[in-house]
């Protein structure tokens, strides 16, 4: 066998080149480097009221049971969302994270000679899982932070297989039109599969009617996906799902790994799902939190983003990287968005009334000071 001095050179083109996701901050991490206690994390698009009550119930009676392999079909969960939604449970795929059913879709539909196209600013996982079989990702620029339909339907030619559109997306928070997503669908062709990330769906439906659902009738090439991790509180069980044709969701179920859901899990979600009580708090508290920062952004004359999500991406006019440099001194967790190319703004999850005073307190230090 020919030794080689660099196993980088044995890794797939496309994995070579990768350049991996850069989470946010754990607070224990800041915590070790800094010595910092009261620290607050408004980075991950978490939910600041934590899990809910049934959520934890859930698991706590869930835990005698953890000798055993979960069900592998997520049997439960799936009737729970198909009874939410009014599907059928072969139309849904449960992930480890809704990032996982993003994963399987490229895995199941993209080669090297393959395209996938998304837009600028989008949510970082899609070029990661292109790149990572070896496909090519078509950017197309954005137009006031937010996804450029028609250019991207002008993108697609005959090695396109993927469309990910994010509505709303992350981290720019810009919301699509239910009219010109269904228009968008109208027009894509069949042999491109349309993945429609609403990961933030519960923060939109409180205010507007998504149709997205409906449109699963009339395109078998559409799958939706959604989470357990942002508006439920769930994000460090991970679990998503996909909502599709009984086609492409069969599809997906055969590159999926047999217990991608683990047993606790599967219970939090199926408990979390009945749990409106936490929903309508969750709700509550990220309207409030929205007012609360971008009227502080006003106060220091900073422009934001207009979100649908639970997170907010302020322009600083100067570089991000070195305010979330300082805001961690203080003991606030942010994002920076560079790597989106948005050098100039920080992303801010909402938090709860204190945690969002915290922030603005801090930021309001910091810019008087530069
Ligand atoms: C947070 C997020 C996801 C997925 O999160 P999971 O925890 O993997 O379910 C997907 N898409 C967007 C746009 C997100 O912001």
């Amino acid at each position: 066998m020919n030794k080689t001095n660099n196993v980088y050179d044995l890794a797939v083109a496309g994995v070579r080149q990768l350049v991996p996701y850069k989470a946010g901050k754990p607070i224990t991490e800041l915590e070790r480097e800094l010595g910092l206690s009261h620290i607050i994390k408004l980075a991950s698009n978490e939910n600041p009221l934590g899990p809910g009550k049934k959520a934890l119930a859930a698991c706590s009676a869930a835990l005698p049971e953890l000798a055993l392999y979960p069900d592998g079909s997520g049997y439960a969960l799936k009737q729970a969302l198909a009874g939410k939604y009014a599907l059928d449970v072969d139309q849904i795929t449960l992930g480890n994270g809704s990032n996982e059913i993003l994963e399987l879709v490229a895995r199941a539909f993209l080669t090297p000679e393959l395209e996938a196209v998304f837009s600028q600013h989008a949510f970082a996982v899609y070029p990661i899982v292109t790149q990572a079989v070896g496909a090519t990702g078509v950017v197309v620029p954005a137009v006031n932070y937010g996804h450029d339909l028609d250019a991207m339907l002008a993108a697609v030619n005959e090695k396109t297989r993927i469309v990910f559109i994010a509505n709303p997306n992350n981290p720019t928070g810009t919301l699509l039109s239910q009219a010109s997503v269904a228009r968008f669908l109208a027009a894509l062709p069949e042999t491109v599969v349309c993945v429609l990330d609403e990961a933030y769906f519960e923060f939109v439906s409180v205010n507007e009617p998504i149709n997205s659902i409906d449109w699963l009738k009339s395109f078998p090439n559409l799958i939706i996906t959604r989470t357990f991790s942002k508006a439920y509180g769930l994000a460090g069980l991970r679990v998503g799902y996909g909502l599709s044709s009984p086609q492409l969701a069969d599809i997906l179920n055969r590159v999926r790994q047999p217990f991608n859901n683990n047993a606790l899990a599967l219970v939090a979600a199926e408990a979390a799902l009945g749990d409106f009580e936490h929903l309508q708090q969750t709700m509550a508290i990220n309207s409030h939190g929205m007012v609360q920062l971008t009227q502080g952004f006003k106060a220091l004359g900073l422009e934001w983003i207009p979100s649908a999500g639970n997170f907010v991406s302020v322009d600083l006019k100067q570089p991000g990287q070195a305010v979330f440099e300082a805001l961690l001194q203080k003991g606030v967790i942010v994002r920076p968005i560079g790597v989106y190319e948005m050098p100039n703004h920080l992303r801010i999850s909402i938090g709860t009334a204190q945690e969002n005073q915290q922030f603005l307190q801090a930021l309001t230090e910091i810019l008087a000071n530069v």
